[in-house]
């Protein structure tokens, strides 16, 4: 390499590649949401007066709009507020407080457990932290989480309440879950009878090829399997219109459709639904928000690629190094020699480049191999990329030096 660290750090850069933000050429998409407020109004197809209160479970156009994104019936999807992240955190949140369709309150039984697939998503971790859940680290696979120790831990073990899955391009290694994955988590024997799936299907339209990758019908694979009220669906609009103004989606069995009304009813008197019939205006149907993605892809494929050839030209003769390509999502991982990812974080900072902590994709932040990094291309810019690129590239390569010199 013909720059030295050294060299890189005294240009004094500050590049955030932090968190998985859509950058704002991609926002700018649908500027058509607020260009066009005074247009959408606020009567609902139905005459409903979407100022006002009421409608817990959603406006019902804007749940036929989530109904056709999940390929499910409307009457088992709820349109809410912007972030699924909070109904994720609202549902282990009720099932603690108040039990589930099965059972009575988690909190009250004794320790509740969760498998959580790793590298995994950081916010899903701190969810389980906030509540008291603790956490069970299951490796993740290409094709999802090692389903041998799925089985063999959520047969045994009673205190397993569930696991969290990102079944498509999932953050942060792009595993895309196989059919086989998909049947056998649905179909899994569980020693806890009110065990779930917290299926966050984030990344469901956000595809990097021309392939539109899909992963099978979870509600309905449980419910083929016995397993009726197993799936809690979530969703959302946040990187494909607005990443704090989206629409979110949570999607189940009309048992637990039911019973999330039963407690969020006690939460809320209605979500935004001049938000989601703005949403409706703008996305109409599925195929609109897939034009829509088109555009985002063309935005994010290029940097995608950029990021793959810099760490090929920079990394690619480097052994025990390899990274993600993957094929949809936000998130590429890059795998180090163990024991380096934390001082790679640390000597990129000093440099200029702000990583995601080394660790933040693990468990209670522990990374036992410390070799994952975790690298969102979405905002920066491509020329940003590649100095990021860079510095990961001469940071790994001075930690390996350190760790060689010792
Ligand atoms: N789920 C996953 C896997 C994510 O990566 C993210 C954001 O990065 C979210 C959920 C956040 O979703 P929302 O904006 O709908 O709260």
């Amino acid at each position: 390499m013909t720059m030295t660290y050294d060299a890189f750090k005294a240009q004094g850069l500050s590049i955030d590649m932090t968190r998985g933000k859509p950058a704002a050429e991609q926002l700018d998409l649908s500027q058509a949401l607020i260009d066009d407020v005074g247009r959408a109004g606020f009567l609902s197809r139905d005459g409903i007066d979407c100022r006002n209160y009421g409608h817990v479970l959603g406006l019902p156009e804007a749940r036929e709009l989530g109904a056709q994104l999940l390929g499910l019936p409307a009457t088992q999807v709820v349109a809410a507020g912007n972030s699924s992240l909070e109904l994720m955190h609202d549902a282990l949140a009720f099932a603690m407080l108040h039990g589930t369709v099965q059972s009575g309150p988690w909190g009250r039984a004794g320790e509740v457990a969760f498998l959580c697939p790793v590298p995994g998503y950081d916010r899903h971790f701190a969810i389980c932290e906030a509540l008291g859940i603790r956490m069970i680290a299951v490796p993740m696979n290409d094709d999802g989480p090692d389903m041998e120790r799925v089985e063999s831990l959520v047969a045994a073990d009673p205190a397993i309440k569930g696991i969290w899955c990102t079944p498509l391009y999932s953050n942060p290694t792009g595993a895309i879950y196989s059919r086989e994955t998909v049947r056998r988590l649905a179909g899994m024997p569980a020693a806890a009878p009110d065990f779930r799936l917290l299926w966050d299907d984030a990344y469901r339209f956000h595809h990097l090829t021309d392939e539109r990758y899909t992963t099978p019908d979870i509600v309905a694979a449980c419910a083929e399997a016995g397993h009726h009220d197993r799936a809690l669906v979530f969703a959302s609009t946040s990187k494909v219109t607005f990443g704090s103004a989206g629409l979110a989606l949570f999607a189940s069995s009309p048992r637990n459709v039911d019973w999330w009304q039963r407690c969020v009813s006690v939460r809320t008197i209605g979500p935004d639904k001049l938000n989601q019939l703005r949403h409706v205006h703008y996305l109409r149907d599925r195929a609109g928000l897939e034009r829509l993605m088109d555009r985002h892809r063309a935005i994010l494929q290029p940097k995608f690629e950029v990021l793959d050839a810099s760490l090929h030209a920079l990394l690619g003769d480097v052994s025990d190094v390899s990274w993600t390509k993957p094929k949809g999502g936000y998130f590429v991982s890059l795998f180090t020699p163990d024991g380096m990812a934390k001082r790679t974080v640390e000597l990129a900072a000093q440099a200029g480049v702000v990583l995601t902590p080394a660790g933040a994709a693990f468990p209670y932040r522990v990374d036992p191999r410390d070799r994952h990094l975790r690298i969102a291309p979405s905002c920066p810019n491509t020329v940003q990329i590649e100095q990021a690129a860079m510095a990961i590239a001469l940071s790994l390569r001075r930690a390996l030096d350190e760790g060689a010199r010792q």
